[in-house]
């Protein structure tokens, strides 16, 4: 079931985001050659624990889980792009890491996701990257009343299309609200003037991952971690979108963040 929120209940969302752009952004400052993965993990959670929030990660298990995920954070390295469990790893000069994060404050989830280099940067991970969060951007140009799914998701699609990078459609953007996951299912490629018609308080979790030379994945032996096939790294950007009479409304926005 699609849910939409009133204004009111939007402007109740705004905590969450602020919170989980917060944890984004430090554990984007923390991240670092030698930071263990562990690490970034016991930040956000202290940063949970000190906000009183709720975590979406660490009871969370699904059917394909093995065990509950047990972490508050997804730190993915390398040619992990999605769901990395944290485990017992030292940042190393010129890894790509993405953290995705999603907690729960008063009631409501915020979901987001950043990718970073620690040390020095390989160009083409910049590129990878930048174009990410090109992808990222032009789908929420698209998040307003009167247009549809298939908007967000062409306008995605058109970005990674256009730079030569293909697009996995098994795991995409989704609705976000009092859970973590809800409808509809938001994927990085479709058709424009497709699919569900965007209406104000439809909120939204957008979220744009690909890999250098592969759109197919694994999962790793620890039930979690998704890794590329041919070992190309990922990069995977993701914000919290309120759809609002006044176009897309970023609730997850690291620019307004407090320091
Ligand atoms: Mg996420």
């Amino acid at each position: 079931m699609i849910e939409l929120r009133t204004p009111a209940q939007i402007e109740q969302m705004r905590p969450a985001g602020r919170f989980v752009a917060d944890v984004i952004s430090a554990l984007a400052e923390k991240a670092d050659v030698g930071v263990n993965l562990l690490e970034l993990d016991e930040l956000a959670h202290a940063m949970i624990r000190e906000r009183r929030a709720e975590s979406c990660y660490i009871d969370y298990h699904p059917s394909f889980g093995a065990s509950p995920f047990g972490k508050v954070l997804c730190t993915s390295v390398n040619d992990a792009v999605l769901h990395g469990l944290p485990h017992d790893y030292v940042l190393r000069d010129g890894d790509l890491v993405s953290v995705d994060f999603a907690a729960s404050v008063d009631g409501w989830v915020a979901d987001s996701a950043l990718s970073v280099v620690v040390g020095t940067p390989r160009r083409e991970d910049l590129d990878l990257i930048e174009v990410t969060g090109r992808a990222l951007d032009a789908g929420i140009a698209q998040a307003r009343p009167g247009h549809r799914l298939g908007d967000i998701s062409a306008a995605i699609g058109e970005v990674a299309r256009s730079a030569g990078l293909g697009v996995n459609l098994q795991f995409g953007g989704h609705g976000v609200g009092r859970t973590m996951h809800g409808e509809p299912h938001v994927p990085n490629d479709g058709r424009p003037g497709r699919g569900l018609k965007l209406r104000p308080g439809l909120v939204i979790a957008i979220e744009p991952w690909f890999l250098h030379t592969t759109d197919e994945i694994y999962t790793d032996a620890d039930g979690w971690t998704l890794r590329s096939k041919d070992g190309s790294r990922g990069a995977h950007m993701e914000h919290t979108v309120a759809i609002t009479e006044d176009g897309p409304l970023v609730l997850t926005d690291r620019s307004a963040t407090r320091t």
